[in-house]
C-alpha cells in the first residue's frame, strides 16, 4: 500500500492530524493498535475554556460546566476554594467522543486501521503488525509518518527525534454518581505521599466521578497502586457516594519536560505526547494536542504540496518551547514539595491574595498552550 501519510496512533492528536489532512485532500492511514477506540482509555478528559472556545467538540459528548476548584493540603483541613465567573472545565465523555472523532476522519476520506501496531521502519517503508505480532506484517509505503504514539512514542524513537525523558505517571478510577445539588467540582489534593511531585484530584461533575492520583513513579512510597487506593478512601468531594464494586480503570505516563525540541524530520513529525506538548505543570495535554496538530497538518500540507525535502523543518518545537519556560520552573517547584511539611507551608502562602491570584492564573487563565 502506498499512502501520502501514514499516522500512527488514533488518540485525539493523530485523530485531528489526520482529519485535517484528508480534507485538503491528501491520502492518509491511521493505525491505532487498540482494536477498539472505547477501551484502555489514558485521561480524564478534563477540557479547559480554551479547548471549548476554539474547538467544535460534540456538545454531547461533554459532561456539564465546572466553574468551582478546591484545593487542598495534606490532612484536607481548611481547603481553598476558587470560583470562577465563567465556566472553566468540562469532562469529555471519551469514549463516544473518540468515536465522534474516528467517524469525522473517515467521513474526511481517511482509512482507520484499529486492532493494528506501527512495528518499525525501514528507509521509506513502515511494518504493521496484528497487535499480538501473530497476523504477519504488511508493509506501507509513505511519503510522511506522523508520530501520534503517546509519551513513549517508537515513531520518535525510528526518526531519531527528541523522546520524552522527564514523565509522571497517573491512574484514576471513574464511575456513574447519582445527580445530587452539589456545584459541578474539581478537587485537587496537594500532598506528597499520595501524588509525590503532582496531585491527587475528583472531579464531581455530578454524573460521573474521577478519582486519581500522579507522580513521579520512583517516588510513591507504596506504589502507584496502593497510592490511589489509599487516596479513593479518604478522597474529598464525594460526600454520601460510596465507591461502587465495578469501576472503569485508567492511566498511563504523562510527559512533563515541555514541548521537545527536535519534533520533525525530512520524513515525518511527532505530535500529541509524542512531542512532549502537555504543559509542565498543570500535566493538561488535551488543548496542547490538538493546537500543535494543527500546525503539524499544516507543515505536512506545505510539504506535500511543495516537494521540498526541508518543507518540515518550520515545524520546530525549540521556538515553541521557548515559551514554556515558566510553567518548566513551576513544574522544577512542584517537584521539589517532597514532604507533606512542604505542601502545608506551600498552603500558607496559596491563602495570601497573592497565591489565590496565582492560583487563578493558571487554573482559569488560558497558558494551555502557546499560540505558534
Ligand atoms: C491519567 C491521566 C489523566 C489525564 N487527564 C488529563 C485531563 O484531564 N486533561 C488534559 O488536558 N490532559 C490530561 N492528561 C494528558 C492527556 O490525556 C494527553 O496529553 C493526551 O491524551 C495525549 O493525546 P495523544 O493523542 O498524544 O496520545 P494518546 O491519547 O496516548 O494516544 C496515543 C495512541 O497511540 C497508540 N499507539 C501507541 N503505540 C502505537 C503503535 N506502535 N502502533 C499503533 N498505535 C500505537 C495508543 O494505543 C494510543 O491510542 C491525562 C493523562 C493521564 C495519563
Amino acid at each position: 500500500m502506498t499512502v501520502d501519510v501514514l499516522v500512527v496512533g488514533a488518540g485525539l492528536a493523530g485523530l485531528h492530524t489526520a482529519t485535517l489532512l484528508a480534507q485538503v485532500g491528501h491520502d492518509v492511514l491511521l493505525v491505532e493498535r487498540r482494536p477498539s477506540l472505547s477501551g484502555a482509555i489514558r485521561t480524564t478528559g478534563i477540557f479547559v475554556r480554551r479547548t471549548l472556545d476554539d474547538f467544535p467538540l460534540p456538545p454531547e459528548c461533554l459532561g456539564p460546566p465546572i466553574r468551582r476548584v478546591v484545593l487542598y493540603p495534606p490532612g484536607l483541613h481548611r481547603p481553598v476554594t476558587l470560583v470562577s465567573a465563567r465556566d472553566e472545565y468540562r469532562v469529555g465523555d471519551m469514549a463516544p467522543l473518540y468515536v465522534t472523532a474516528a467517524r469525522a476522519a473517515a467521513d474526511a476520506g481517511v482509512r482507520i486501521a484499529l486492532g493494528t501496531r506501527y512495528a518499525g521502519r525501514h528507509a521509506d517503508t513502515f511494518l504493521l503488525a496484528g497487535r499480538d505480532g501473530h497476523d504477519g506484517q504488511v508493509r506501507v509505503r509513505a511519503r510522511f509518518v506522523v508520530g501520534a504514539d503517546g509519551a513513549r512514542s517508537r515513531v520518535a524513537r525510528d526518526l531519531a527525534l527528541d523522546r520524552n525523558h522527564h514523565l509522571l505517571v497517573g491512574a484514576e478510577e471513574v464511575f456513574e454518581i447519582p445527580s445530587s445539588k452539589q456545584p459541578p467540582a474539581f478537587h485537587c489534593v496537594l500532598d506528597p505521599s499520595l501524588a509525590p511531585g503532582y496531585l491527587a484530584w475528583v472531579v464531581n461533575d455530578g454524573r460521573h466521578a474521577h478519582v486519581g492520583v500522579a507522580g513521579y513513579a520512583d517516588r510513591f512510597p507504596d506504589g502507584l497502586r496502593n497510592a490511589l487506593e489509599q487516596f479513593g478512601a479518604t478522597a474529598p468531594g464525594l460526600p454520601g457516594i460510596d465507591r461502587p464494586e465495578d469501576v472503569e480503570r485508567r492511566g498511563g505516563p504523562i510527559p512533563v519536560g515541555g514541548l521537545l525540541r527536535r519534533i520533525s524530520s525530512v520524513d515525518g513529525l511527532l505530535v500529541g505526547d509524542a512531542a512532549g506538548a502537555v504543559s509542565p505543570l498543570t500535566a493538561g495535554g488535551l488543548d496542547p494536542c490538538l493546537r500543535l496538530s494543527e500546525l503539524a497538518a499544516s507543515a505536512l500540507d506545505d510539504a506535500l504540496r511543495s516537494g521540498r525535502p526541508d518543507a518540515l523543518s518550520h515545524y520546530d518545537g525549540a521556538a515553541l518551547r521557548a515559551r514554556f519556560r515558566g510553567r518548566l520552573m513551576l513544574r522544577r517547584g512542584l517537584a521539589q514539595v517532597r514532604t507533606p511539611a512542604t505542601a502545608a507551608t506551600a498552603f500558607t502562602l496559596l491563602r495570601t491574595p497573592f497565591g489565590r491570584a496565582a492560583a487563578r492564573r493558571i487554573l482559569f487563565g488560558d497558558g494551555s498552550f502557546p499560540d505558534p
